[in-house]
């Protein structure tokens, strides 16, 4: 399908991208990598008359950088920039696992980081992975810079704290504890699919004893999950087989899914929990005690 006709806008900063912004309502929408905004038009899901394009928002492109304990992501990262940098791989390595099951290659060049948790899909796969790592999102509008944490950011499908009139400038994540483990396990019907459920989880251990857990959900609810009674319920355990079914029984009834083309919501739901298991196991099994 071809997309209803709308003006094109190109600012070459934050400052011009909010003037834009504001001076088009709701009629206006940012686009970064346009990987899942301009499907949205050709379905005529979406119908924006101004597209306001932040590719040369230069602001937005400022990398990836260390700033006072937590590491800084510009909103314009690409996946394909976020899964190369080496850096970021070893000191917080589940961003670059979770990356490489988004979609594929050709997607994840053009698609960005802040475009996938700005969006509200609760299928997108960085919403969870910065809802498990507690990040912010560092969000420019009319009042000034603001950080919102991930885990209150999501409201409803495609509804986000965001707000109309602001953009997302960059994602600052608290560095992971040393030692910690991590992974992102994602059950999909085909390679390029969007989860049918997936789990994040961190965790340390210090001895046989979880020190620190942390769960979050992709994809089986209208938003992305934060599970923090499942992530409770690991602490202070030796990560036995019985406490292990309970996080998975804790985290399964949060779970919200719809019944779809990926299967009926019960069938999600036990995924979902299966997804947790396997994930707690190999973070488990990462994690130097
Ligand atoms: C075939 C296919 C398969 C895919 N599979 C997956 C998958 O498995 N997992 C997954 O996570 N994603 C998947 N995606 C989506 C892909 O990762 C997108 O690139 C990503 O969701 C959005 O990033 P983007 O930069 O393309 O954002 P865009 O499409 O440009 O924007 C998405 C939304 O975010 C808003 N937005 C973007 N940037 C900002 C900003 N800086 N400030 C405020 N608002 C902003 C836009 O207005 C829009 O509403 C898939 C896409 C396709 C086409």
């Amino acid at each position: 399908m071809i997309p209803a006709s709308f003006d094109y806008h190109r600012p070459a900063s934050v400052a011009e991208a909010l003037s834009l912004v504001a001076k088009f309502g709701d009629e206006g929408r940012v686009v970064a990598g346009g990987h899942s905004l301009i499907p949205m038009m050709k379905l005529r899901m979406a119908n924006p008359q101004h597209l306001i394009d932040l590719r040369d928002v230069a602001e937005l492109k400022a990398g990836i950088r260390d700033d006072g304990g937590t590491t800084l992501i510009g909103a314009l990262v690409t996946q394909a920039e976020l899964i190369a940098d080496e850096s970021l791989a070893r000191s917080c390595p589940i961003l670059r696992e979770a990356a490489l099951q988004i979609a594929d290659p050709q997607i994840r060049n053009c698609g960005t980081v802040g475009g996938n948790v700005a969006n509200g899909d609760p299928g997108n796969d960085m919403p969870a992975v910065m809802m498990a790592l507690d990040a912010r999102f560092v969000v420019e509008g009319p009042d000034g810079t603001e950080e919102l944490p991930a885990r209150g950011f999501y409201q409803a499908a495609y509804f986000t704290s965001l707000g109309d009139n602001r953009i997302l400038t960059a994602i600052r994540i608290p560095h992971p504890p040393t030692g910690h483990g991590a992974a992102y396990v994602k059950q999909k019907r085909k390679i390029g699919d969007y989860a049918t459920a997936a789990a994040a989880v961190l965790l340390t251990r210090t001895g046989d004893r979880c020190t620190f857990a942390s769960i979050a959900l992709t994809n089986v609810a209208d938003t992305p999950l934060f599970a923090e009674e499942a992530s409770r319920i690991l602490v202070g355990c030796t990560l036995d087989a019985a406490t292990i079914d309970r996080a998975v029984a804790a985290a399964e009834a949060i779970t919200r899914p719809s019944s779809d083309g990926r299967g009926p919501a019960r069938f999600r739901t036990k995924v979902a929990g299966q997804m947790v298991r396997r994930a707690i196991a190999t973070a488990k099994a990462r994690a130097s005690g």
